[in-house]
């Protein structure tokens, strides 16, 4: 018969073996000077996030908790150009949603933090940001991507429809901020090498992918239409948070 203590180990190790299997916990942290891209979407008041749907106090913990760890808020494009990338987090949106103005803006402005937000000026079915919430934001600081027109899955798209939606896109954000557009974000995160190749045609110096890694700057200066990026689930709790910046996911 085994002890009492010898059933209290076997159900820790149980227990173990269960985080083991579904969280990211065995692989050893990544370094935190390393820098980081994260990707969000959505964030809005009163509901609990879910998928690309981050609630707003949740939004608000997580830009605290990464500025206790010292990070150094930049937009994509000044994380590749700087000379010292150490603790340096670029805080990305993707689509364009008017609650990035409403409710993450406010946030990211009370920690001096700038954002970098991937517009798909002719999305159809999401309630975009307005050309004058664009022109403030990009007055402020905010950088603008450019994410496709009307956010196509490019693998399935022929390639001049694919090259017309690229650089249609980066005129069209050119023209809301009157700014250069330097960034692309891939929509859906989908794309072959020609797509790569198709936006470094159009002028782009960076892309961002969904590929949840944590790479040195080196890594990602020598690769900068390929870049990774953590994606920010609205369900993540505080402890799977602390995975992904630390491991880059939460998941295995
Ligand atoms: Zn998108």
């Amino acid at each position: 018969m085994p002890g009492f203590a010898g059933l209290l180990g076997a159900a820790a190790s149980v227990l173990g073996l269960l985080l083991l299997a579904r969280y990211n916990l065995w692989r050893w942290p990544r370094a935190r000077a390393l820098p980081r891209i994260l990707m969000y979407h959505r964030v809005l008041p009163a509901v609990t996030g879910q998928g690309i749907t981050m609630n707003r106090s949740r939004f608000a913990w997580q830009m605290d908790q990464l500025a206790r760890r010292g990070a150094r808020f930049v937009t994509v494009s000044e994380l590749l150009a700087a000379q010292d990338p150490r603790q340096m987090v670029a805080i990305t949106f993707d689509d364009g949603y008017a609650d990035n103005y409403q409710y993450a803006w406010p946030i990211l402005r009370a920690h001096g933090a700038p954002a970098t937000i991937y517009l798909a000026p002719e999305m159809s079915g999401i309630e975009r940001l307005t050309p004058a919430m664009i022109r403030e934001m990009a007055a402020s600081g905010v950088e603008f991507g450019a994410h496709t027109m009307t956010h196509i899955h490019l693998p399935s798209t022929d390639d001049a429809q694919a090259l017309a939606e690229i650089q249609a896109s980066k005129a069209a954000v050119e023209s809301l901020t009157g700014q250069p557009c330097r960034s692309f974000a891939y929509p859906y995160g989908k794309f072959t090498d020609r797509h790569v190749q198709m936006v470094r045609a159009a002028g782009f110096s960076s892309a961002v992918t969904t590929k949840k890694q944590i790479k040195s700057a080196e890594a990602l200066r020598a690769a900068p239409l390929e870049l990774p990026r953590l994606s920010m689930v609205g369900q993540m709790n505080r402890f799977e948070f602390w995975l992904t910046i630390t491991r880059g996911r939460y998941r295995v």
